[in-house]
């Protein structure tokens, strides 16, 4: 893969002194890269092999709390340290920071060295192993959906995050106008990437005025989960150095479409698409059939998976392209579930219901459990729905608040087995924290309402 270097090769350029910084970095439940910056040459010499993190780290919340409730730490056991494990095949040049390079660690028990099970790379891999046991592997691409800003977060944060005014006044879906004026943040992000070692498709202008979405080639689930997280906080960075926020926040005002984050998922065995078959309808073979029944029978079950925060669930809306049903469609923009390159070696399913926010690792593993289900119940498909599917009252909803998500989360069996019941209370603890500080917060639209009136 180009843009990735081997352990040698970063020994080399250290030597060489074409690098001197090291970011050793693993993936929060939030989608951070959190880490150290190491000098290279200590990480090339000593801590290659690992490192050390505070384990509250896969136990806080977007504003770094220490939320109580979680078995897995907490103060009463001191919050210890994680072991930081380098894995070495993800080693990339990150060309926006000067003599930089990154590497993804996995977590590990700081005393059993044994995966951490609730580390949202570790889960992915499980799912993925778990398929591989079944003779599949699953290839996925997410895209990435984001506003661009006019300010910086620091000039946002000040003003109190008011007047957040989009980089451009206009629509811009597909506008090749608009975005040339965007080209001082959208191509740097193209070009970097790519010399990082994603394979970047294209970028282009998305439903709204400042709206913007990323492709990136489809490729194995773990790699796909590795890029999307590098990409989204690539963007926050090189817009930043352009004097711009970039936002994944889904649904940053009421009266705009908001933000997803679609995945396309096929499997594939022994290097050829398992999803094709010539003869059946629409190209889909009986496997595909099974794995997207299960995708749609248990979405309401993962669905905080793809909708983690309280603001996700405003994203769900009529007649804005975000999906309110679970059921499935032929290239049809209305439904949860769209069926893609339908009669072609590239028939794929496309899951719409997550937003921006997702974090694609448990997105990706919770939707390889629901597809590994179906397969091994051999569960059967409803033929698609056709028309505008948010007019259809006999279709089954997505579940329309975090609350009820959080309620599907904690009493799915299904995810319980495939998951293991320490990590579905880990993420149910996760989900009902987020909603207790919502709860506790009076918020902007309560005072305009009541202030004088109530
Ligand atoms: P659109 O016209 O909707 O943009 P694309 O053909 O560009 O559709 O594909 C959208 C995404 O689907 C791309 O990121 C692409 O890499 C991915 N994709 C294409 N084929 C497959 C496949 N067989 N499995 C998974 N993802 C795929």
């Amino acid at each position: 893969m180009p843009g990735l270097l081997s352990f040698e090769e970063l020994k080399t350029c250290v030597a060489e002194g074409t690098i001197d910084t090291v970011l050793a970095c693993f993936v929060d439940m939030q989608v951070r890269l959190m880490g150290k910056r190491f000098h290279a040459a200590n990480f090339s010499e000593a801590s290659f092999k690992e490192t050390h993190c505070c384990n509250y780290l896969l136990a806080t919340d977007l504003v770094m709390a220490t939320p109580d409730g979680y078995a897995a730490t907490s103060w009463e056991q001191g919050y210890g340290d994680y072991i930081m494990a380098p894995d070495l095949s993800t080693i990339r040049p990150l060309p926006w920071l000067e003599g930089t390079v990154m590497v993804l660690c996995d977590i590990l028990d700081h005393h059993t060295h044994a995966p951490v099970p609730h580390d949202p790379r570790a889960m992915l891999k499980r799912q993925v192993a778990r398929l591989k046991d079944l003779g599949f592997d699953a290839m996925m691409a997410t895209e990435l959906e984001f506003f661009l800003f006019e300010k910086s977060f620091d000039e946002i944060r000040k003003g109190g995050y008011r007047d957040l005014a989009p980089i451009s006044g206009m629509n811009e879906d597909y506008s090749i106008l608009q975005t040339s004026r965007e080209e001082h943040v959208m191509r740097p992000i193209r070009n970097h990437l790519y010399a990082a070692g994603l394979p970047i498709e294209n970028s282009k202008g998305e439903a709204e005025t400042g709206q913007e979405e990323l492709n990136i080639r489809y490729t194995d689930a773990l790699a796909c989960a590795d890029h999307h997280a590098i990409a989204k906080h690539a963007v926050k960075e090189i817009a930043w150095q352009q004097g711009h926020a970039a936002s994944f926040l889904p649904k940053w005002r009421a009266d705009k479409v908001g933000s997803s984050s679609h995945v396309h998922q096929s499997l594939w065995r022994e290097g050829r698409p398992a999803f094709y078959d010539a003869d059946a309808d629409y190209g889909m073979s009986q496997l595909m059939q099974h794995y997207m029944a299960g995708l749609i029978a248990y979405a309401p079950d993962y669905t905080f998976f793809l909708a983690p925060y309280v603001n996700s669930y405003k994203r769900f809306a009529k007649g804005t392209f975000a999906p309110t049903k679970t059921v499935w469609s032929i290239d049809n923009r209305t439904a949860g579930f769209r069926l893609c390159g339908e009669g072609t070696k590239g028939v794929r399913v496309e899951c719409r219901i997550g937003g921006s926010d997702l974090n694609p690792y448990l997105a990706q593993a919770a939707m390889l459990a629901a597809g590994i289900k179906g397969i091994e119940d051999e569960m059967p498909l409803a033929p698609p729905t056709k028309g505008d599917v948010y007019e259809d009252s006999k279709a089954a909803d997505i579940p329309q608040t975090l609350r009820a998500a959080t309620d599907r989360l904690r009493t799915s069996t299904f995810l319980r087995e495939a998951m293991d019941d320490a990590v579905i209370d880990h993420y149910t603890r996760c989900a009902e924290w987020e909603q207790e500080e919502f709860d506790r917060a009076v918020t902007d639209w309560e005072i305009a309402r009541g202030f004088e009136r109530a």
